[in-house]
């Protein structure tokens, strides 16, 4: 595997003020990164930095083994061989489709060029639209053309900030698989800049978690999901509640639902006090089930129901039931505490 990107311990400040610490990440060759991370975390920072549009206060970034940023030096943007999709698709209203790809392919004869071109419109699935301008284009329509255009010069890296936040949850969901079928079938490389859990999980094969300036935890979304390595991730990451409990042994915890033993062990001593991650999927609908919860809220989802229940202690879990087990707030059901994987973290 090759190395295209290596953040190394940068730290990027905006006057005195330090708005990323000490990030580092490293991109193999035709991997998909996504940065995730609430509003301000610093995610757009990073890629601005990775881009050239920010300078780094230290650390450094290199590109296919050249340090492009350190302190004291910015290769500029242009220069970088980066592609980049923006989140208002920033598409050159003046020219249309075949020129907006064709713009980073000046170099590059006549017909090489046009080539390129009508490649670029097959894979992104727009073939007759060569000759329309970017308002007679849908926003999904243009996103594709904004990526078109940032694949075309095959760049090393392609960055995304945001590119879907303008369209509408379903275009959303459909674009970011489309996305991703179109980077991996081009081999690209590249990193998308997100708050939604959903659209990283759906784009990505690794995962980096901002959170005040800092990667938490970077790693695959199934690691995030069930592995948690802090309080945030586990928070921020999915849907799940946690449960005051104490550490009996390394892998054993006293919890209002009764004592777990789990598949990790804890080295803190004996007695300390914990809370216990539990997801909707630890918590199954069982008729021999040894809990009853009272249904409180219900959110249907398809293929599923969840459903928020409070047990006699006062306690309230969330849990996932196939949708065709269908119950009314206020009703009791039987369930049972299942967690497949515990996690926990010190108070
Ligand atoms: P969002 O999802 O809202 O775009 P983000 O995670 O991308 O957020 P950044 O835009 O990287 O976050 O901002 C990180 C921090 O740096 C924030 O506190 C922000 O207010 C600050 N910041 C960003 N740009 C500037 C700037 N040009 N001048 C001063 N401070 C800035």
């Amino acid at each position: 595997m090759q190395l295209v990107l290596d953040v190394k311990n940068i730290e990027c400040r905006y006057q005195q003020r330090v708005a990323v610490h000490d990030v580092s990440l490293r991109i193999n060759d035709g991997d998909l990164f996504s940065l995730l991370g609430p509003s301000g975390c610093g995610k757009t920072t990073v890629l601005r930095a990775i881009a050239g549009f920010e300078s780094v206060s230290s650390g450094y970034i290199s590109l296919r083994n050249e340090v492009v940023s350190k302190t004291g030096y910015t290769k500029p943007p242009e220069n970088r061989h980066i592609g980049m999709v923006f989140q208002d698709y920033a598409l050159f209203p003046h020219m249309d489709v075949q020129d907006n790809i064709g713009f980073g392919l000046r170099d590059l004869s006549s017909q090489d060029r046009k080539n390129r071109i009508k490649e670029m419109l097959k894979i992104v699935d727009l073939n007759d639209y060569a000759d329309r301008y970017v308002h007679e284009l849908s926003g999904g329509q243009q996103q594709r053309i904004a990526l078109a255009r940032a694949l075309a010069p095959k760049p090393d890296l392609v960055l995304m900030d945001e590119p879907f936040s303008n369209l509408d949850v379903e275009m959303r969901e459909y674009l970011s698989q489309e996305v991703r079928q179109i980077l991996k079938s081009q081999g690209a490389t590249g990193i998308l800049v997100t708050h939604d859990q959903l659209e990283a999980f759906s784009v990505a094969d690794h995962i980096g978690v901002m959170n005040q300036g800092e990667i938490v935890q970077n790693d695959t979304a199934y690691n995030l999901y069930h592995s948690p390595n802090n309080h945030f991730v586990a928070d921020f990451i999915g849907q799940g509640v946690f449960l005051e409990g104490t550490l009996l042994a390394p892998d054993k915890i006293e919890t209002p639902l009764g004592i777990i033993k789990g598949d990790r062990a804890y080295d803190w001593p004996r007695g300390s006090k914990v809370r216990l991650l539990i997801r909707p999927d630890d918590i199954v609908h069982d008729e021999q089930g040894n809990l009853v919860g009272e249904v409180c809220n219900k959110a249907f989802k398809g293929a599923e129901i969840l459903y928020t229940l409070r047990l006699s202690s006062g306690i309230e879990v969330l849990s996932l039931f196939p949708s065709h087990h269908n119950y009314e707030v206020k009703e009791r059901v039987k369930i049972n505490f299942a967690p497949d994987h515990m996690v926990a973290f010190k108070v």
